[in-house]
């Protein structure tokens, strides 16, 4: 047991013993230090007395002012969290008894899918003030003793507060918590703005030696992992994640050798007429076929064929896959309209691009109208360059459909597209989603339409996930419809079988019509 004079001496150690020790004792024993060094050294006492006592009052502000400016260098300004470094060290502070006490905790890493984009199409103030929502949003999914940081751009980092009960099931709740908070509807002054996020967490339980630093690059290597699946998604670490970042790193390099091995496959997502239920084209998306991994989505290997310069290549591959589609799928006794192959900028800037599609049309004995091409918004808006403008007028003119793809999130001029010969516009997801419940959702998609009403232009509405969402696309007057609601991209193979599917399910429907009609 500490004795009593210990116990004192200690709490006189402590930060609030110090305050203690300095606003009130000190003072008040001022005058007797002032008479004990008068009888000490008489005059020349006095005189000390006078210059050391006031010292430390007049330090103290400083030091004061020092810790404020310390202080405010922990945390963001603009959400007025913690930054990663403060977070860091009150997470080691948290943590340094953790398994002395059998407590187990959970660090989470949450990013916000897209956002650069969401930035670059709705500007900064825009973008700062949904960081500062959601900012909010996960402060409030918290308790008190939980910690939250901004880290990077539009990334936050949560630490639990170790409690005894930390488990998976309990994390995967927390990590569905923030996701449903973070997308429901951000609302602005103009519209409501929707954003997904990528979750990622580390439990204390699954490192041999839990530290922050470790919790930090667990959580986020976990959140890497989910980003790879999509967008909206959570993943737990675990110990094998390390190994297959490594093993990534060596499927970056790979890809760049690909395309001559014949890996990289042209899948198929239909689209279809609101009107009539019927196929009126396909979308071609690039998979790579992955004799080990599976099938890779595009995010996993687009970089690397941009950097490594072999986007051309890509195109030439699709088209030709797409156009060999159409020839067989004409062959089995389906028409199909249109296949729509989508083209990178750089693409459209090549000179010999459009001598390359009439090749593979002819070579296909195919009309010039069963190729799409599609171009990002993007692409066009503000002064699109010269080489891009004659390119995409040529294939137009060989009698090809543009599209003019993920329309309203490139800020294309209503005079950029009146300049291209734009025949539909693909409205990009973001306005779809929840349309159905949604009248701000439903006010933008209504003005879209009656804008490519009014400019003669066709449209089609891009990740439509349910029926609710396609009824209403279908009555506010979208022609075209795509997305998981209606069928996922598929391999060629598939895609016969599922028109017949189709075909029988739309049967029953145009008879109830007729009959009514
Ligand atoms: P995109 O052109 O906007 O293609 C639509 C993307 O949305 C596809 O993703 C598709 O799988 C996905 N999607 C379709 N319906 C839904 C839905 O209902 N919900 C959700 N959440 N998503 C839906 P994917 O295949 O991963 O392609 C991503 C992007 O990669 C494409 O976006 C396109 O810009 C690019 N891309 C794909 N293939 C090619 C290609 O051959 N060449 C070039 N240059 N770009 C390509
Ligand atoms: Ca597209
Ligand atoms: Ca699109």
């Amino acid at each position: 047991m500490p004795s009593r004079s210990v116990k004192i001496v200690n709490s006189l150690k402590s930060a609030r013993g110090q305050e203690f020790l300095r606003r009130r004792a000190f003072p008040a024993a001022i005058p007797f230090l002032t008479l004990a060094f008068w009888a000490a050294f008489g005059e020349f006492g006095l005189l000390m007395a006078a210059t050391l006592l006031p010292l430390p009052f007049l330090l103290a502000p400083l030091k004061a002012a020092s810790q404020a400016e310390k202080d405010e260098a922990d945390f963001d300004g603009l959400t007025g969290l913690l930054l990663q470094t403060a977070l860091e060290r009150r997470m080691d502070a948290q943590m340094a008894h953790l398994t002395d006490v059998g407590n187990a905790t959970a660090t989470f890493s949450i990013k916000i899918d897209g956002f650069a984009r969401l930035r670059e199409n709705h500007g900064d103030q825009t973008a700062e003030e949904v960081l500062r929502v959601l900012a909010n949003r996960i402060r409030s999914a918290l308790r008190s003793k939980d910690i939250v940081a901004r880290s990077g751009d539009s990334a936050f980092l949560v630490s639990l507060d170790p409690v005894p009960n930390m488990d998976l099931e309990t994390a995967i709740q927390m990590a569905n918590r923030f996701q449903a908070s973070i997308e429901e509807s951000i609302p602005l002054q103009m519209a409501s703005i929707y954003v997904t996020c990528s979750i990622g967490f580390c439990l204390s339980s699954r490192l041999n030696r839990p530290s922050a630093t470790a919790m930090i690059q667990g959580a986020e290597m976990a959140m890497s992992e989910a980003r790879l699946s999509g967008t909206s998604n959570i993943r737990a670490y675990t110990a094998d994640m390390g190994r297959k970042v490594i093993s990534r790193r060596k499927t970056q390099s790979e890809a760049a050798r690909t395309l001559q091995k014949d890996q990289i496959k042209a899948w198929f997502q239909p689209q279809i007429s609101t009107d009539t239920g019927e196929v009126t084209g396909f979308e071609v998306l690039a998979r790579w076929e992955h004799p080990e991994r599976g099938i890779l989505a595009p995010v996993q290997f687009l970089d690397v064929l941009n950097q490594t310069g072999q986007m051309g290549e890509l195109a030439d591959l699709m088209t030709r896959q797409a156009l060999n589609a159409v020839r067989a799928w004409d062959d089995a006794g389906f028409h199909v309209p249109c296949v729509g192959v989508n083209f990178a900028g750089d693409e459209l800037r090549s000179p010999t691009l459009v001598e390359r599609i009439q090749w593979e049309l002819d070579r296909n004995e195919l009309d010039a109208s069963r190729l799409g091409i599609e171009v990002l918004e993007s692409v066009i808006a503000g002064a699109p360059d010269d080489m891009v403008v004659r390119n995409v007028e040529a294939i137009a003119k060989l009698g090809c459909n543009i599209d003019l793809d993920d329309f309203g999130t490139g800020h294309a001029s209503i005079s950029s597209i009146r300049r291209l010969p734009v025949k539909r516009i693909k409205i990009d997801r973001s306005f779809v989603t929840n349309v159905d419940r949604d009248t701000d959702q439903q006010k933008m998609i209504a003005a879209i339409v009656t804008l490519a009403e009014r400019l003669d232009l066709s449209t089609l509405a891009e990740g439509v996930e349910n029926a609710a969402e396609h009824a209403m696309m279908s009555q506010l007057g979208c022609a075209h419809v795509q997305g998981f609601g209606i069928a996922r991209p598929m391999p060629f193979e598939d895609t016969i079988k599922w028109m017949e599917d189709h075909k029988a399910k739309l049967g029953p429907a145009i008879q109830i019509g007729q009959k009514s009609g």
